[in-house]
């Protein structure tokens, strides 16, 4: 056994100091990045938000709304085939960059993967996000290696891990974006039903280091509650956010919506929850516990207001500590430790 000494931090640990500026107005952020990968010929520029591949987060309709606003969708992995073949067929060519395909570690979806891209009218499929709650199997790096073998040209994320060596080793398989984040989300209770995981600024601040060395990319996935955390994560140097709870609750959810004499709600519950365990496996398996749980949620209409406060926070972060763009962001970040304990009193 050991302990690491060092106290790791989480979003609510810190604040962003502001900088002397010389922009004028938020109108002069421009949030659109540009990333070269080395398997994609062409760069891809979009504001790197990404809608996280859960029930009522990564659908078609989100995909809608968030692409015209040059925000990315993973799309969750229950829809079928007819459903992506129309859906892939008909998108315009220059959306298809905002659309990530999700598959997990079992042979189910990879075939899946294969038999769409042979029935869509041109494999139109430009990025793959591979998501296990347990990035650090062999089976599962082995599995990246072969995704990367069979698709040479398309950006493959691939995670989630919380640890530099990890992320390397991700990298070095194949990977062109690590997901960051074990434990933080919404909807987990990993932390609590298995003990395990690390503090989310800590972990994308760590793996993003080591991420950039390789000339890798990371997403931080999870834990973002605020627009103020988009900032956080991106000071820190995550390259992309994935945001569930946060775009959860919309008319763009397509879930049911519930409708009672205290308003309107829909449960968001989390992928590996009793609620989709039953909905898409059938029951929880004997060997496992659920690693996720349900909440209900206020529904809060379309999700293009909830769009806006996320882009203004991060132009305001921008403006505060003087970056023009979100790549200066992480060079003008200075974090500053704040007292948890007065923090939360203000939740
Ligand atoms: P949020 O933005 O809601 O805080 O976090 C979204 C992320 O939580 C997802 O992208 C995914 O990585 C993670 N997540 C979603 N469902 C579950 C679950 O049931 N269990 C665990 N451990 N993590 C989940």
């Amino acid at each position: 056994m050991r302990i690491e000494e060092d106290i790791k931090l989480d979003y609510k640990d810190v604040l962003v100091i502001p900088k002397r500026s010389t922009l004028k107005s938020r109108r002069d952020v421009n949030l659109l990045r540009k990333f070269n990968f080395k398997n994609r010929e062409k760069e891809l520029e979009v504001i790197p938000v990404i809608a996280a591949n859960m029930d009522g987060v990564g659908t078609m309709s989100m995909f809608k709304s968030l692409s015209p606003n040059h925000m990315m969708t993973a799309l969750h992995k229950h829809y079928s085939l007819p459903e992506l073949k129309k859906f892939f067929d008909s998108t315009p060519e220059e959306k298809l960059k905002y659309v990530f395909y999700t598959i997990g570690l079992n042979g189910e979806d990879f075939e899946k993967l294969e038999k769409l891209i042979s029935i869509l009218k041109k494999d139109t499929i430009q990025n793959i996000s591979i998501d296990v709650a347990n990035g650090y199997t062999e089976h599962f790096i082995n599995f990246v290696k072969k995704v990367r073998e069979k698709y040479p040209k398309k950006i493959i994320m691939a995670g989630n891990v919380v640890t530099p060596e990890m992320t390397e080793q991700l990298i070095l398989s194949g990977a062109d974006i690590v997901k960051i984040g074990i434990g933080p989300g919404s909807t987990c209770i990993t932390r609590k039903i298995a003990g395990v995981g690390y503090p989310q600024l800590s972990a994308v601040i760590e793996c993003g280091d080591a991420a950039h060395g390789m000339g890798g990319r990371i997403c931080a996935d999870g834990g973002c509650q605020v627009p103020g955390d988009i900032t956080k994560a991106i000071g820190g140097g995550a390259d992309f956010v994935m945001l569930g709870g946060m775009l959860a609750g919309h008319k763009e959810s397509e879930q049911k919506i519930h409708k009672t004499k205290d308003g309107k709600f829909l449960h968001f519950y989390g992928s590996s929850s009793e609620d989709a365990m039953n909905k898409h496996h059938g029951g929880v398996g004997k060997y496992r516990a659920n690693e996720g749980k349900a909440v209900k949620i206020p529904y809060l209409g379309k999700i293009e207001p909830t769009i806006q406060k996320i882009l203004g926070g991060l132009r305001s972060a921008c403006t505060y500590t003087g970056a023009a763009n979100l790549k200066e962001l992480p060079k003008r970040t200075t974090f500053i430790k704040v007292n948890r304990q007065l923090n939360d009193l203000f939740d």
